[in-house]
């Protein structure tokens, strides 16, 4: 397949090298040129670099995928007169696997039926290990032929294509999990740090925790306390994870569906108030389960 790539970032970039090494061709584009370098210089005879969103959605590809930071970001390159949309035939697919706003999602899904074009919406979970490995989870939203027609695409980025329902739905399922990510990374720090003041060793702690009704995956596989679990952020100075600012991110997202659905989310807004907090200390760049410090003593 020729196949565009906008946004050749930290989870782009591995994506796009997956995209290469199963043999397809891509047309690619990044504000940043030395990323588009890097992707290019692997595969020089199959990466074309292209000039703008706008060039890229001339070249009469079969499918244009997008990983940019946020809405405003996805809304710049897909709407306007040098957007993708004014500027693509109707038999270029489009995917974006950026995370976003359901809204924006759904506005996008909007354009793209008035122009009987096609765009799924395709966020992912897996950090960039996952990017790196292949082993992305993808929550699709769209029209379900249309996922089950790039169903294999996206399984060379990831190993569980999941379909959530019509436009939107992808992100709704990306956002509300990781809302749910966010309370449970704060209440297993609360209660490690706590049970560790009272007098508990951590690591007893945890295994008591991950036997007992509090156990999650905050407890078990990427528990915050440093040195209970191995080759997690916590154990080596909350660096090479999810970060905090990219949590309280996610937060913003969640809370700002749930204002829009006038759906109450009193713990959603308080992690992401915390989270905020913890931003605004100059934190944002540690690993989303440093959250932990705001408990202990510095
Ligand atoms: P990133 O900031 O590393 O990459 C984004 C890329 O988009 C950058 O290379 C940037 O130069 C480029 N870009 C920005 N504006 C552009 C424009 N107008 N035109 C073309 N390129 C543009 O971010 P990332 O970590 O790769 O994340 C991408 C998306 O994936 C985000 O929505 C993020 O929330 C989501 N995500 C990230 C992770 C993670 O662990 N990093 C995990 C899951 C989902």
């Amino acid at each position: 397949m020729n196949i565009g790539f906008i946004g050749l970032g930290n989870m782009g970039s591995p994506m796009a090298i997956n995209l290469l090494n199963a043999g397809h061709h891509l047309t690619v584009f990044d504000i940043v040129e030395a990323s588009v370098h890097q992707v290019a210089e692997q595969y020089p005879q199959r990466v074309k670099a292209s000039a703008s969103p706008k060039a890229l959605a001339q070249a009469e590809l079969d499918l244009i995928m997008t990983m940019l930071p946020a809405s405003a970001h996805v809304r710049s390159v897909y709407l306007g007169p040098d957007g993708i949309f004014a500027n693509c035939s109707s038999k270029t697919a489009l995917i974006d696997s950026s995370t976003i706003d359901p809204q924006t999602s759904r506005d996008l899904a909007k354009v793209a039926q008035d122009q009987q074009m096609v765009i799924l919406d395709a966020p992912v979970s897996g950090g960039t290990a996952g990017a790196q490995a292949g082993t992305l989870t993808f929550m699709v939203g769209g029209d379900e032929q249309q996922y089950l027609r790039f169903k294999d695409i996206l399984s060379l980025m990831g190993k569980n294509i999941v379909y959530c329902g019509g436009s939107g739905n992808g992100q709704v399922a990306k956002v509300v999990n990781n809302m749910l990510l966010g309370i449970s990374m704060m209440g297993t720090a609360e209660a490690m740090s706590l049970g560790v003041s009272l007098g508990m060793d951590p690591k007893t702690l945890a295994g008591i925790i991950n036997t007992s009704s509090g156990r999650c995956w905050s407890s078990d596989t990427y528990n915050p306390f440093p040195g209970v679990l191995e080759n997690v952020p916590s154990s080596r100075g909350y660096s090479g994870g999810f970060g905090a600012d990219l949590m309280l991110k996610d937060l913003g997202l969640a809370t700002e569906a749930a204002k829009a659905a006038q759906q109450p989310v009193p713990l959603g807004s308080l992690a992401q108030q915390i989270y905020q907090t913890f931003s605004l200390q100059g934190k944002g760049h540690l690993d989303f389960s440093a959250i932990i410090q705001l408990f202990q003593k510095q």
